[in-house]
C-alpha cells in the first residue's frame, strides 16, 4: 500500500493508515443485478473536509433504493448533487458502491470532529449521493453519525439506520408528531410489513399512538408482534372499504403509493391538522426524465397542486423524504438501548453475496431488513 496525498493525510489523525485500495462491491454501469462486480482494487475514502470521519464497515443494510439506484434512478440529480458546478464528465460517478446503511467502528477522524474517536462503533445512514457501505471503508460527515446502540449487534444496529431517519424526517420533521404528543393520536401505516414500516411501529407505539397497519395476511402476527394495534389485509379486497368504516385517523404514511392517493386521504380527521405523508413522491423521476430545472418545475407544481386541493378539504397532503442525521440517530439509539425498539433482520448475507442480497430484494415481500456481514 501507499500513503494518502499529504493534503489528506494532514486532516487525518496521528495514526493515520496508508492505504490506497479497498475490496468492495461496485457498478461501473447502471442495470440489472448483472452490473454488480467485486473488486479488491476500489479507492480507498479519503478525507477531505475537516468534519468527516472514516468509518470500517462491519455491517451493511440494503433498502430499496440500492436495487432502484443500481438501475439508474436519480441518476440526473445525483451526479448534480456530487458535482454542483457541472464540470465532470458524464459517468464520472462510476466505480459506484451502493449500500445505504453502515454499522461500524471509527477509523480516522478529521481535525474538526469532537464527538468521535478512533474505535467507537458508530452507525449511519449514508446519503445517496455518497460512495455507499458495500465496501470495507466508507466516508462521512461527523453530522450523519451517531454512536451505536450497545444493545445490538452490527448486524442489527445496520437494519435501522436509513428507514429510522426516514421514518424520523417523515414522521417528526414533516408529521410534528414527537413522544410528547402522540398519546391518544391515530395513526396508519400502509405498508407495515417491510423496513420502513416495522420501525414506523414500533417508534409511534413507544410514543404511545393507536397503530393501525395494512400489509398482507401472511405479516398479521409479524406486526402485531412489533405492537400494531389493528391489521387491515390489503390482499382481501378494496383496502379502503375495511378502511373507511374505522375511526378517523390524525396522520397517514403512505409506503405503498400507487392508487393511494385517490382515497387515503378521505380516511383524515378533517379540519383537525391532520397529515397524510407518501414516501412514494415523484421527485427523482422528474429530474431524470425533465432535467433538473424543468424538473423542479415539475415537482413544485405538483406537490403545490396536491397540498392546495387538499387544504381545501382540510386536510394536509405532505412528501416524505430520507434524511440523514447523526442527531436523530441519538435519539433512536436511546430508544432501542430503552428496548422500546428492536432491529427486525429478515436475511443477513455474507460480503461475498451481495448479488444474492440484491435478488432477495428484488423479489419483493420484505418483513424487515437484508442486511450483508463485511466483517
Ligand atoms: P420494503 O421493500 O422493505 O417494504 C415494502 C413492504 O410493503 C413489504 O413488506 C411489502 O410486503 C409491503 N406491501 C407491498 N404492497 C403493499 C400494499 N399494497 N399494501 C400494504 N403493504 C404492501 O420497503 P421500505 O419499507 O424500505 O420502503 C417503502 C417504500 O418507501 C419504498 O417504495 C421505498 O422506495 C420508499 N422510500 C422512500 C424514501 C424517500 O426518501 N421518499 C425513503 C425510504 C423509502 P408484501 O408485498 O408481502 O405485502
Amino acid at each position: 500500500f501507499i500513503c494518502e496525498t499529504s493534503i489528506s493525510r494532514r486532516l487525518f489523525s496521528s495514526s493515520s493508515r496508508c492505504m490506497t485500495v479497498m475490496p468492495a462491491w461496485v457498478i461501473d454501469k447502471y442495470g440489472s443485478n448483472d452490473a454488480l462486480r467485486f473488486t479488491k482494487n476500489a479507492s480507498f475514502p479519503v478525507i477531505n473536509y475537516p468534519n468527516e470521519v472514516i468509518v470500517k464497515v462491519f455491517a451493511a443494510g440494503l433498502n430499496p433504493m440500492d436495487v432502484s439506484m443500481r438501475g439508474g434512478y436519480g441518476a440526473a440529480t445525483l451526479s448534480r448533487k456530487r458535482d454542483p458546478l457541472n464540470i465532470k464528465q458524464s459517468g464520472s460517478e462510476f466505480p459506484l458502491i451502493l449500500g445505504r446503511d453502515v454499522s461500524g467502528v471509527i477509523m480516522e477522524c478529521g481535525l474538526d470532529v469532537k464527538y468521535f474517536r478512533e474505535s467507537d462503533e458508530v452507525w449511519a445512514a449514508i446519503p445517496p449521493w455518497k460512495q455507499g457501505s458495500l465496501a470495507e471503508f466508507v466516508v462521512l460527515s461527523a453530522n450523519e453519525v451517531s454512536h451505536k446502540p450497545r444493545s445490538l449487534t452490527h448486524t442489527e444496529a445496520a437494519a435501522i439506520p436509513y428507514v429510522a431517519t426516514t421514518a424520523w424526517s417523515a414522521l417528526v420533521n414533516t408529521g410534528g408528531l414527537s413522544k410528547d404528543n402522540c398519546t391518544k393520536k391515530r395513526i396508519l401505516i400502509l405498508g407495515g410489513s417491510g423496513g420502513v414500516g416495522t420501525f414506523a411501529i414500533q417508534m409511534l407505539k413507544a410514543w404511545g399512538a393507536h397503530v393501525t397497519v395494512t400489509c398482507t395476511q401472511n405479516a398479521e402476527h409479524f406486526v402485531r408482534g412489533l405492537g400494531a394495534d389493528h391489521v387491515v389485509d390489503y390482499t382481501a379486497g378494496p383496502v379502503e372499504e375495511p378502511l373507511t368504516t374505522l375511526e378517523k385517523f390524525d396522520l397517514i404514511l403512505d409506503n405503498v403509493g400507487g392508487d393511494t392517493e385517490r382515497w387515503a386521504l378521505t380516511l383524515l380527521k378533517p379540519w383537525s391538522g391532520a397529515k397524510y405523508i407518501t414516501l412514494i413522491t415523484p421527485f427523482l423521476q422528474n429530474m431524470d426524465r425533465l432535467g433538473i430545472a424543468d424538473g423542479m418545475m415539475q415537482t413544485a407544481a405538483t406537490v403545490a397542486t396536491k397540498a392546495l386541493k387538499n387544504l381545501a378539504r382540510g386536510v394536509h397532503y405532505r412528501w416524505g423524504f430520507f434524511a440523514p442525521s447523526g442527531p436523530a440517530l441519538d435519539e433512536i439509539r436511546e430508544m432501542v438501548d430503552a428496548g422500546q425498539i428492536r432491529a427486525v433482520v429478515e436475511e443477513t448475507f455474507k460480503f461475498s453475496q451481495v448479488p444474492q442480497a440484491f435478488n432477495k430484494l428484488e423479489k419483493g415481500h420484505a418483513r424487515g431488513k437484508t442486511v450483508v456481514e463485511i466483517n
